[in-house]
């Protein structure tokens, strides 16, 4: 026995898979939404030992993955401008847009700084006044209140030097495409404990509702996946899927209404490119004319256009749960950790990094 084995056993629960088996009476697909879920799902092995009927899927739940190469090319418009310090989160670095990534223009002389928030890269701002420092606002909406919180503080202040490349999505109108789509049949969904960030719940019981969805929150050790997955089980054979909402009071009141104001204040909703999605109505936030200082975008009159995809790279299918890694020709062969081509082998949550990692090899 191998070590990845021995970790697998420790990590399996024998009893929550009998539990899932002995409720299996269909076959079912649900996208588990999380690429962390999902790399758990693989570490373990735990996707070798689920019920044949029960076809888990991935989705678009890696900020980085969904990027299309044209916004990429907007940064990269931007990252080379005199005088600019483009201030961008590591996943970024070596992900592709038509022909450069921000890693390549740092090679050639851009001034490209990694940074853990909005804040640090305000701070960049403050410490070097003659420069223009831009950060990339890659994530879903639960990274949105951080940015706008960031670009008040920076208005307040007064900071003139710093302003964001907004490029945060809104997950619900990316899965209310795709649960429209018969091929796909997704009758449930399974959402990380990271959906606690978001701030707006209703959205995703909304969206659970109109699709008649079985829907589950839960962590990310193998024991709570598994629990999650027998819930939405359960709740498709019910016939009764969203008897209880699971994102109901995820979120303290006073708190979303503080956070919603500020969003507000800040941001509006605007249809969005998403890479194996298209553009889709309402799902990506863009800053308001009043603050367009602090909006990289129209600082320097960038339009984000549509850009040129590696033909290779099934990233596009995989992000919406038609297509799996070990499918991709490239997988494991021209495209590796070591050398990634697609976003998905890029980023840290991405599915095929996750595959690589752990499936690569096994027999
Ligand atoms: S294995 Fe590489 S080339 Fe294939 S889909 Fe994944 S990232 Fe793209």
């Amino acid at each position: 026995m191998n070590s990845r084995d021995e970790q697998s056993e420790l990590h399996i629960p024998a009893d929550l898979v009998q539990e899932l088996q002995a409720e299996m009476d269909r076959p079912l697909r649900v996208m588990v939404v999380c690429g962390t879920q999902n790399r758990t799902l693989l570490k373990y092995g735990l996707d070798e030992v689920l019920p044949d009927k029960l076809d888990v899927v991935s989705g678009p739940g890696c900020s980085v993955c969904v990027m299309p190469a044209g916004h990429i090319d907007a940064f990269i418009k931007i990252g080379v401008q005199p005088d600019v310090v483009t201030a961008t989160c590591e996943d970024l670095l070596r992900v592709s847009g038509s022909r450069e990534s921000l890693e390549s223009i740092k090679r050639k002389g851009a001034q490209v700084e990694v940074v853990d928030s909005p804040m640090e890269a305000l701070d960049l701002a403050r410490k070097f006044p003659s420069k223009i420092v831009v950060f990339t606002a890659v994530g879903f909406e639960g990274a949105a209140p951080d940015v706008a919180e960031t670009i008040l503080e920076a208005a307040s202040e007064g900071v003139g030097n710093f302003c964001v490349i907004p490029s945060i999505r809104l997950l619900p109108p990316s899965l209310a495409n795709l649960l429209r789509d018969p091929e796909l049949n997704i009758r449930g969904l399974l959402f990380s404990t990271h959906i606690e960030s978001i701030t707006d719940s209703n959205a995703y019981s909304d969206l659970a509702r109109q699709h008649h969805l079985a829907c589950a929150v839960a962590g990310f050790g193998t024991r709570e996946i598994l629990r999650g997955l027998i819930s939405i089980v359960r709740q498709v054979k019910s016939g009764t899927p969203i008897n209880e909402n699971p994102f109901a009071g995820i979120t303290p009141s006073e708190e979303t209404a503080r956070v919603q104001k500020m969003l507000s204040e800040v941001f509006f909703a605007v249809e969005t490119d998403w890479r194996g999605l298209g553009s889709i109505e309402g799902s990506g936030f863009v800053i308001r004319d009043e603050l367009s200082l602090y909006d990289a975008v129209k600082r320097f009159n960038i339009h984000f256009q549509k850009g040129q995809e590696q033909i290779q790279c099934q990233c596009a299918e995989i992000i919406s749960g038609r297509s799996t890694p070990n499918e991709c020709p490239a997988f494991g062969i021209s495209c590796t950790s070591q050398h990634p081509i697609g976003p998905c082998m890029v980023a840290q949550e991405g599915i095929c990094a996750s595959y690589f990692r752990y499936t690569f090899g096994r027999i």
